[in-house]
């Protein structure tokens, strides 16, 4: 029976990466042979912490440069940082980690009056561990490495971020916690292979098994094969030729164009609106102002009229009363006294009208 494309596939194994054979991988990968002996405890701090900060070659070329191109570590101290980054600056940040080595070589004069670390063989490990605690520039892997050194501290020094990758690998469970992977690490390693063991650990994190998914590269992992990780990185797709990247450039950027104009539009839109809503709210309180001052002024004329009627009403009222008055008191008025044989003089009074001739007047 013909075997599919899956079957033929074999599964990852479930066996953990082999160390040794990982640090002497990762160590002919980077070219380094050998890393350079150092007899001075300064010397070797020094070194362990340049390896957190720069690729293990090139730690050991400005190393060497060190070495060469300034008398000692107090002539790094008194020379300027300008002059030191030249020496790092394979580093991320040459200047910044320039800056942070001359503040540490700085406090150890100020703090010792010396620019050497023999005084730490009479400090305790608490006080070894609070000297270099003031200043960050040693990392916390190297001041284990100065313990390991001075008093027989039982573990691999290895930096956080080294941690996923040796669960990754299986070199480490996942059962023990960082500090128990140390000291495990510490009783299978031997002990002339140590140093070179957390380099080698050190470099293979940073370059190519990172702390984060997205800086794992294994498509480029020499253990790509052996490692037991099931969730391995594809190689991601190729570049796009120039004319291609040309082409998807400026699509992006008509893209980016539509959808700014759109927005603009819509922006443009939305304003005419609030505009139009707040002249037209504007026009209607107008309106409503207007008609509330016609029927105001409507009301005040009513009232006005009124007023005035009443008031033509209680004067006629007033007036009537006043003639009716008069008119009852209007005295009775005496008829003049009638001769005989003389007609009376025709009255001008209203009230009294000349009286009939008799029938033997005149
Ligand atoms: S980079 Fe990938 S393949 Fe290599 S050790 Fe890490 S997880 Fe395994």
């Amino acid at each position: 029976m013909a075997s599919s494309p899956t079957a033929a596939k074999a599964p990852p194994s479930s066996d953990p990466v082999n160390l040794v054979g990982l640090v002497r991988s990762v160590l002919r990968k980077s070219g380094v042979a050998e890393v350079p002996h150092c007899s001075d405890l300064l010397d070797k701090v020094l070194l362990w912490s340049l390896t957190i900060h720069l690729p293990l070659r090139e730690t050991i070329r400005a190393f060497g440069l060190f070495k060469s191109q300034f008398v000692d570590w107090n002539d790094v101290r008194i020379s300027s940082a300008a002059e030191v980054q030249t020496v790092l600056r394979a580093a991320e940040e040459p200047l910044e980690l320039a800056i942070r080595l001359k503040e540490f070589l700085n406090y150890l004069f100020q703090f010792h009056h010396h620019v050497g670390l023999e005084f730490l063989a009479d400090r305790t490990p608490s006080e070894t561990k609070d000297f270099f605690r003031q200043k960050g520039f040693v990392p916390g892997s190297v001041v284990s490495h100065v313990l390991e050194a001075l008093h027989g501290y039982p573990i691999l020094p290895l930096e956080s971020w080294t941690q996923p990758m040796l669960l990754r690998t299986r070199i480490s469970s996942n059962k023990h916690t960082p500090l128990q992977r140390q000291k495990i690490l510490y009783e299978t390693v031997s002990p002339e292979d140590r140093l070179l063991t957390v380099f080698a650990l050190h470099e293979h994190a940073r370059a190519t098994c990172g702390d984060r998914k997205a800086r794992l590269r294994c498509w480029e992992c020499s253990f790509s094969i052996e490692c037991p990780f099931p969730e391995k990185t594809p190689e991601p797709e190729p570049e796009p030729e120039p004319v291609v990247k040309e082409m998807v450039k400026k699509a992006t950027k008509k893209k980016v164009t539509v959808k700014k104009k759109a927005v603009k539009k819509k922006t443009a839109k939305k304003k005419a609106a609030k505009k139009t809503a707040t002249k037209k709210k504007a026009t209607k309180k107008k309106a409503t102002k207007k008609t509330a001052t016609k029927k105001k002024a409507t009301k005040k004329k009513t009232t006005k009229k009124k007023t005035t009627k009443k008031k033509t009403t209680k004067k006629k009222t007033t007036k009537k009363k006043t003639t009716k008055k008069k008119t009852r008191k209007l005295p009775r008025r005496k008829l003049p006294r009638r001769l005989p044989g003389k007609r009376l003089e025709k009255s001008r009074d209203p009230h009294f009208p000349p009286a009939p001739p008799r029938p033997g007047d005149g």
